[in-house]
């Protein structure tokens, strides 16, 4: 497989931009070596520069769930762009997405539209200051919530997969309003909030965390964190900016039955445009600028393409209900994984919840990030780029889940179980 037009690109990118990409992840830094280079994308592979062809499983990091280029985001955006970009005012496009996300998602009574997930985050927590009058946040260690400052503490995705979990430029009176706990763990949690009684303002937590690969909540785990979250005066942030849509259609929320007080949403709710959104009780968003004091803004927030495009996902979402099938199509990958391991002597474990899953290089069950950690990095990086010749497109890190959209097909399925046989073999 010939890459020499990918090389040229990324060789030129690498004096443009700081490590020749525009976000860490897409960096290959989890796999050794050098990135692909992509010019499109339809259902579910991608075409590199050089004109070879991918089953793509990372599906722009979560968004694209109904494949690439599926015909009714197309056609919503081609209507969006013959009215104008954007605006800068209110559009009833907005009201449509809000009241989609409202519908869909079971704790959500009023939202606001942002960019990205990380401006999701960041202003959930503002607001959870704001509204509770306390500065500290629980987080916890292998779960990302974007590039916030007091959020970049043992964080996950590109973060751990680059050993840069604590970046610096987050200065120390930043990081120390942020706790971080073990994931997992409820009595970790029920002592942080009786060392900082009153102290705590919310709990930001990925309910099914995809950054330090697939790591489902054990039993009664969320159940736990609501409980405590309550008793204590403190807000339950749940970020569902890769779970929301994704694990079930109201998300992780409605999957495990946990209503939390603030959500955080991203990739899915935009289709494959930038756009986030957090959400939840009224009576929490109604400190929110203009209608509290809580300030937030943004000149592009709510944006007609980008709401086209949400607008768009979730109706078709929501005519299909693709889930169960999408659940029963990513258990067949993940039993083939499995077995065609088992069948070259290689220590792998599964995690999966839904359409996200993660074969973990590691003897045991991964509950948290210290396990996470003792993956064997190395070799799913050579499994990754033995996966790579023979055109799946894995995540380029163990730390990252992937994800499986409506357009894969059976056949798609079978030929990434077959190149994972000879992918395992290789790897030994
Ligand atoms: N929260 C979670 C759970 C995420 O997975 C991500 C991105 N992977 C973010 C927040 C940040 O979203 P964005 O990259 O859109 O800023």
């Amino acid at each position: 497989m010939s890459r020499s037009k990918s090389h040229a690109i990324f060789a030129r990118a690498k004096h443009l931009m700081p490590g020749g990409v525009n976000s860490p992840a897409r960096a290959f830094g989890g796999v050794g070596g050098e990135p692909i280079v992509f010019e499109r994308g339809e259902g579910a592979y991608l075409y590199d520069v050089d004109g070879n062809q991918y089953i793509d499983y990372i599906g722009s990091w979560g968004p694209m769930i109904l494949g690439h280029l599926h015909p009714k985001v197309k056609e919503a955006l081609h209507a969006a762009v013959d009215q104008g970009t954007s605006f800068g005012a209110p559009t009833e496009r907005e009201n449509k997405l809000a009241e989609l996300i409202i519908e869909i998602m079971p704790s959500v009574e009023q939202v606001r539209l942002v960019n990205s997930g990380t401006e999701a985050t960041m202003s959930a927590i503002r607001l959870a200051r704001g509204f509770t009058g306390r500065d500290k946040i629980i987080k916890f260690a292998g779960n990302y919530h974007g590039h916030v400052d007091s959020l970049l503490v043992a964080a996950g995705s590109a973060a751990a997969t680059l050993g840069v979990p604590n970046s610096p430029g987050v200065t120390a009176g930043t990081a120390q309003d942020t706790i971080v706990l073990p994931y997992n763990n409820a009595d970790a949690l029920q002592e942080a909030f009786e060392r900082n009684k009153d102290l705590i303002a919310g709990v930001i937590f990925e309910p099914v965390v995809g950054n330090m690969g697939c790591v489902p909540p054990l039993p009664g785990y969320l159940q736990a964190m609501r409980e405590i979250c309550t008793n204590n005066g403190a807000l339950m942030i749940m970020d569902e900016v890769m779970t929301g849509f994704r694990v079930a259609a109201g998300g992780a929320q409605q999957l495990y039955n946990v209503t939390p007080d603030l959500t955080t949403m991203g990739k899915i709710v935009g289709g494959g445009l930038p756009i986030g959104a957090y959400g939840g009780r009224a009576d929490i968003m109604g400190h929110i600028l203009p209608a509290g004091e809580v300030f937030q803004a943004g000149t592009l927030s709510g944006n007609p393409l980008a709401t086209a495009a949400g607008i768009a996902t979730l109706q078709t979402l929501k005519e299909l209900n693709p889930y169960p099938e999408l659940d029963q199509k990513t258990q067949t990958l993940e039993e083939g994984l499995l077995k065609a391991a088992q069948d070259a002597n290689i220590t792998l474990t599964t995690a999966r919840v839904g359409s996200m899953l993660t074969p973990f290089f590691h003897d045991g069950p991964v509950r948290n990030w210290d396990a996470a950690a003792q993956c064997d990095t190395k070799r799913y990086g050579k499994f990754f780029w033995e996966l790579i010749e023979r055109g799946v497109y894995f995540p380029c890190s163990q730390y990252e889940a992937l994800f499986v959209s409506i357009a894969h097909t059976d056949d798609d399925i079978a030929k990434t179980i077959d190149a994972a046989q000879e992918a395992f073999q290789k790897v030994r």
